[in-house]
């Protein structure tokens, strides 16, 4: 099964007894690779100006993209990242006590 920080906080600990899981708090912990947005990746929105240097440039910054960080064209498009602190908060991971789950 795997959770979100966040989620794993809410299970019980088959160790503990009486205590939730600690999620990365604890050495059992294990992360799942990052492969998409669902499970930790950073998003990017492309600029409605792929080419552009300045974000003056890039065009209407979209609303969900408030806090983004702007990335000028270099060889990939310009566009808006969204900070990892925000991806981090749906990284996934698992009790490593119960084996891999299929990913
Ligand atoms: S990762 Fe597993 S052993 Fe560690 S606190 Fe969570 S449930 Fe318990």
């Amino acid at each position: 099964m795997l959770l979100t920080k966040h989620e794993a906080a809410q299970k019980w600990c088959p160790l503990a007894q009486s205590e939730v899981c600690m999620a990365d708090g604890c050495a059992m912990w294990r992360w799942a690779p990052i492969i998409n947005p669902s499970n930790g990746a950073r998003r990017f929105m492309v600029a409605d100006n792929p080419a552009a240097k300045t974000e003056q440039e890039a065009g209407t910054k979209p609303e969900h993209c408030h806090g983004w960080e702007f990335h000028p064209c270099a060889e990939d498009p310009a566009g808006w990242i969204e900070p990892e602190a925000a991806a981090n908060r749906r990284r996934r991971g698992y009790c490593g006590l119960a084996g891999v789950p299929s990913l």
